[in-house]
């Protein structure tokens, strides 16, 4: 039996609803789905009730970009509930600082010659957190990109003619908030941060000691040596070794839910360690 615990809707930046998302995790077989949208809780009561009625779990979670020294990660924080709480209350100041990002993005682009208007930008959101792929629609929608893909490539990729950086929170604030939240917070994708092995051991252990719950191991980007290899090293950290698609719908074609690539298969342990990391208490927290 398998999980997918890595999935993005419209309430961000996927093209799917939170319901389609969850009734097409069920329709897969999948024992449990996690929403994990960017920066925001916005799509988990959808979520939950589309889960309740296809008789799935739904665990609710969010993605944010945070910061380490210099080095950038994404934190996937799971068990997070909407409402108010300790993390929870720093996603609207995180939203802010999107939505200021993107008109310094919308500058940049102008004076390259692909001007368009932040209510164009608007009408590709359906949710409360918008970025650069409802950017990127914007331009497709002009004719001018056939293409996420295209624009990304070409203007938007990080360190592009058209980025520019954004609000983030410190990796150990973001995981001691999480935590005090009583949330267990995983590092996504950890080839992302282009580190070599080495140094991305010495990188997780120090976030293991602050609180780190987990490392996601098995990603559609993670040849299949790297997926054993994280589950190893989580393992042998004492942590949750994790998993899931990053399932974006037709902003990410070829991924879909619960499969990745075709190859992904994420094990019910995945998420039945995720439960052991947040009985832990807060003091084991080395
Ligand atoms: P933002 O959250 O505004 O910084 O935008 C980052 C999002 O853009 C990621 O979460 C992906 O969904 C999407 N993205 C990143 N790189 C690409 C790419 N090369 N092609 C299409 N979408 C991308
Ligand atoms: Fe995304
Ligand atoms: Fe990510
Ligand atoms: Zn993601």
């Amino acid at each position: 039996m398998a999980v997918d615990l890595h999935t993005h809707s419209t309430a961000s930046d996927g093209t799917d609803s939170p319901a389609e998302v969850a009734a097409a995790a069920a329709d897969l077989g999948l024992t449990a789905v996690a929403l994990t949208d960017h920066d925001t809780l916005g799509g988990i009561d959808e979520a939950r009730r589309a889960a309740e009625v296809a008789a799935i779990e739904l665990v609710p979670g969010v993605e944010l970009s945070v910061d380490t020294g210099g080095v950038k990660l994404h934190l996937l924080v799971y068990f997070l509930e909407p409402g108010p709480g300790p993390l929870q209350d720093r996603l609207a100041a995180l939203r802010h600082g999107r939505e200021e990002r993107n008109r310094r993005i919308l500058g940049r682009l102008a004076d390259l010659g692909y001007a368009v208007m932040m209510d164009e930008v608007l009408t590709h959101a359906r949710g409360e957190s918008v970025g650069r792929p409802h950017i990127a629609d914007a331009l497709v929608a002009r004719g001018w990109f056939p293409d996420r893909t295209a624009v990304f490539a070409e203007l938007l990729r990080d360190g592009g003619p058209a980025y520019e950086e954004r609000l983030r929170l410190d990796a150990a604030e973001a995981i001691r908030l999480a935590r005090a939240a009583n949330a267990v917070p995983v590092v996504a994708h950890p080839y992302t941060t282009g580190l070599e092995s080495a140094e991305l051991v010495s990188l997780l252990g120090r976030l293991a000691d602050v609180g780190l719950g987990g490392i996601e191991a098995y990603h559609p980007e993670h040849p299949p040596v790297l997926r054993q290899a994280l589950a190893r090293l989580a393992h042998g950290l004492g942590l949750a070794a994790t998993g899931g698609s990053d399932h974006h719908g037709l902003g990410k074609p070829g991924v879909r839910i619960g499969i990745g690539k075709g190859d992904l298969v994420v094990p019910d342990e995945a998420l039945a360690e995720l439960l052991a990391q947040r009985e832990r208490p807060s003091s084991a927290a080395r």
